[in-house]
């Protein structure tokens, strides 16, 4: 700590993501990213992008990448805000929507960033506790709250809640927004896309980070009533003025026009995850139902803990939570067949 800094950066506790290590041969399961990389044509745009124009600023509209993600959603331009990845775009939420009268409600198991935002805007917030099969509850959302957040299916879980409950948070809480974090949707969930038009209190927030293989670039976008983009607007344009890099843009339109890649691979991932998930099971495994690029599993004999470092041990890295109510579990991210096939053997090993 530092006597230059403030009473805000003292107290603020920051989220450190899953670690990106640089060796070659370790099969990396520990941050949900795809195995597929990016459409050839996203490749192919960022060259393009590179040689051509990086000397200039991007558009500080987003103009061409917003259309496409408008037309792609069956939507007008006015109803889409980009930013650098979806944290981004939760960030500028979190600043822009969450009312500081009332407390934000988010689940007691979800993406560990939602603490850590309140903290940084001085937002108060409740969690509510997931059921017993790890499910999001409609009905237990009864507390006055300026906002709601979550993510559909559910991160570290994978569970997913149906559009019928997603409606009923926004109909019962119609003066609050609900924030529906959809970083996992195009795995086998329901998009709350479909609802923009019919709930002006509904934002819902994607990236192009997992199913269209653009980690790197960081892309992320939202989709919501034109007030509700307003106000990302005007707190974005407050801090920057530039939403994308030039790359990030012309590698996002690209990944939009490449329907036939984005669902070749999408579903080259949803079948792994079966067959994970089945492999999983006939070693003892109790896997939650996930609909998302991940599972969450736990073996009832065995220390999940010790089974992350037991698969380390063997080059294996997946994610473990050392917190209430899933720290008997590992998050593990669907990679290839290969690398599928290399956890179950290091698995093998272990239980
Ligand atoms: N929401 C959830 C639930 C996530 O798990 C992640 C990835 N860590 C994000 C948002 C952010 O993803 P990105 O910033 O890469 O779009």
């Amino acid at each position: 700590m530092s006597r230059f800094w403030s009473n805000i950066v003292s107290e603020l506790t920051p989220y450190i993501p899953g670690e990106q290590p640089k060796l070659p041969d370790l099969v990396k399961l520990n941050t949900n990213e795809n195995p597929y990389g990016p459409s050839p044509q996203v490749l192919a745009a960022l060259r393009e992008a590179t040689e051509d124009s990086l000397r200039l600023y991007p558009d500080p509209t987003a103009s061409e990448l917003k259309q496409t993600l408008a037309d792609y959603q069956g939507l007008n331009s006015a109803q889409v805000f980009v930013g650098n990845g979806s944290d981004e775009v939760l960030a500028l939420a979190f600043m822009a929507l969450l009312k500081h009268d009332a407390p934000l409600l988010f689940p007691d198991i979800s993406y560990s960033f939602y603490p850590v935002y309140c903290k940084l805007y001085g937002i108060d917030y409740l969690t509510v506790a997931l059921d017993d099969a790890m499910r999001i509850r409609p009905q237990d959302y009864q507390e006055p709250c300026g906002a709601i957040i979550f993510p559909n299916p559910n991160a570290p879980t994978g569970v997913d809640l149906p559009l019928a409950g997603v409606e009923t948070l926004l109909r019962d809480h119609p003066d609050a927004v609900v924030v529906v974090d959809e970083a996992y949707v195009d795995f086998g969930g329901q998009s709350a896309v479909t609802l923009v038009e019919r709930y002006p209190n509904l934002l819902v927030v994607q990236t192009f980070s997992k199913s269209r293989s653009l980690a790197g670039l960081r892309v992320g976008c939202a989709f919501g009533h034109p007030d509700l983009i307003e106000a990302l607007e005007r707190v974005k344009n407050s801090f920057n003025s530039y939403p994308l890099d030039r790359l990030a843009l012309a590698g996002a339109v690209a990944s939009l026009h490449d329907e036939a890649y984005f669902q070749q691979t999408r579903q080259a991932v949803i079948a792994s995850r079966e067959q994970l998930t089945a492999d999983l099971a006939a070693l003892g495994f109790e896997v939650l139902p996930s609909v998302a690029n991940f599972v969450f599993a736990r073996h009832p004999q065995h220390d999940a803990a010790q089974l992350a470092a037991g698969l380390r041990a063997r080059s294996v890295i997946v994610r473990h939570f050392n917190a209430p109510r899933i720290n008997q579990y590992l998050r593990i991210s669907i990679g290839n067949v290969g690398e599928c096939a290399a956890l179950m053997t290091a698995l093998r090993a272990l239980v």
